[in-house]
């Protein structure tokens, strides 16, 4: 497996380099909101120190990214009125993964409603309304 990258986007984001809708952190984890929203309230989770993926994260960045998706998959079901949600994981490009800063999507899901086509940049209001909704669920 390739070392970790730090210039990969998501260290940026970290290092407040470039924007980002932040919705919550704590002294290990941040969250904010997916650029290109498969469902409305599509956010991810990270942790704050170093790893590409699942294959080199401490057990105790898994616990403690893990905690926070719960807090946000719980936030986002309440912000969203949803019906479900849908966690996602991609490990190295084989399996599907493209930003090498290890992430869990969380997205809210509503019955009969299948999640949009990946690759299609949002609404940057859109995505700033429902961070907000996110933020205010949280709270
Ligand atoms: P993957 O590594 O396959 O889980 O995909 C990376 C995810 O990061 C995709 O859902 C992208 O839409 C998302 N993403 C990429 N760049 C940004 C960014 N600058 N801010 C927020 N989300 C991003």
């Amino acid at each position: 497996m390739a070392a970790y990258d730090p210039e990969n986007i998501f260290a940026k984001i970290l290092r407040g380099e470039i924007p980002s809708t932040r919705v919550y952190e704590d002294d290990e984890t941040l969250a904010f909101m997916d650029i290109m929203p498969r469902a409305d309230g599509h956010l991810l989770v990270i942790p704050k120190t170093p790893c590409r993926n699942i294959l080199d994260a401490t057990p105790e960045q898994l616990a403690a990214v893990m905690a926070t998706v719960q807090k946000m998959a719980k936030a986002v079901v309440k912000a969203f009125d949803a019906d479900g949600l849908t966690i996602q994981q991609f490990n190295e490009a084989a399996g599907g993964q493209e930003v090498f800063h290890l992430h869990f999507h969380v997205l809210p899901r509503h019955d009969g409603v299948a999640v949009r086509a990946p690759g299609t940049m949002g609404d940057f209001d859109l995505i700033a309304e429902h961070g907000e909704r996110v933020k205010a669920a949280l709270s």
